[in-house]
């Protein structure tokens, strides 16, 4: 038996005014979402689309067919309100939420945040694909990973939450053996810390939110170019 602990936060980074970013933790529901549009929008989007998933509260029991429905909830909510709003027409955001049964951990993914693993005594593995236009540049083999680092649509999104009446979702189910690590992130983090660098962290004796912290504070001293969430789950045994 594991249980799930969770540990999370937010910041808006040194570079961007606000905080668009969002971070849900409510067991057995955990999100992180980055939203985007002008006027604030992207502050609108992601916390409705959090604000969508509490209210439509995915049953574990039915994971992870819940959790796509709430996603689907989330993007209906949001675009209907960016319909009624002309300031806030074209509004989105990422949105990658997990679902713990109990014993596995589901997680409906939309954009460019992404989900890591590090179980113990492996590497750390990236669970989520990005949605944006330089990814799937990559995955085609059009461009190169450098090419792809310094495109100028590396951060365009080929699909988002709350841009369309619909959004295809990507659904990912991982076992949870004890002692392993989930890690929630926007791009404000992925984009200046290297997977190596996140499992270094993870690797310390600390407590989660102190690693947390620290993870939040890296990404500031690289910049902090955007704003940065970080949410960690860690699975430890239950003994009966
Ligand atoms: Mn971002």
């Amino acid at each position: 038996m594991v249980r799930l602990i969770a540990a999370g936060r937010t910041e808006k980074g040194h570079a961007r005014p606000n905080n668009e970013d969002g971070l849900l933790i409510r067991p057995p529901l955990y999100a992180v979402a980055d939203g985007m549009g002008g006027h604030q929008a992207g502050e609108v989007a992601s916390r409705m689309a959090l604000e969508a998933l509490v209210i439509h509260e995915p049953d574990p029991r039915f994971a992870p067919a819940s959790l796509v429905q709430a996603v689907g909830a989330a993007n209906e909510r949001v675009y209907t309100r960016s319909r009624e709003h002309p300031e806030w027409s074209g509004m989105g955001t990422t949105l990658t939420a997990a679902l713990w049964d109990g014993q596995r951990l589901h997680l409906a993914h939309v954009g460019d945040s992404r989900a890591y693993l590090l179980e113990p005594g492996s590497a750390l593995r990236q669970l989520t694909r990005d949605h944006s236009v330089t990814s799937e540049l990559l995955e085609s083999g059009l461009i190169s990973p450098e090419a792809a680092r310094l495109h100028p649509q590396r951060h365009v999104l080929t699909r988002a939450v709350g841009v369309a009446p619909s959004v295809e979702v990507d659904v990912i189910t991982v076992d949870v053996v004890p002692n392993a690590r989930i890690l929630l992130c926007t791009d404000g983090l992925s984009g200046v810390i290297t997977p190596d660098e996140m499992a270094q962290v993870l690797a310390r004796p600390l407590p989660p939110e102190r690693q947390v912290s620290l993870l939040v504070r890296w990404a500031n001293l690289r910049g902090g170019p955007d704003n940065i969430t970080v949410l960690l789950l860690t699975a430890e045994e239950v003994r009966p």
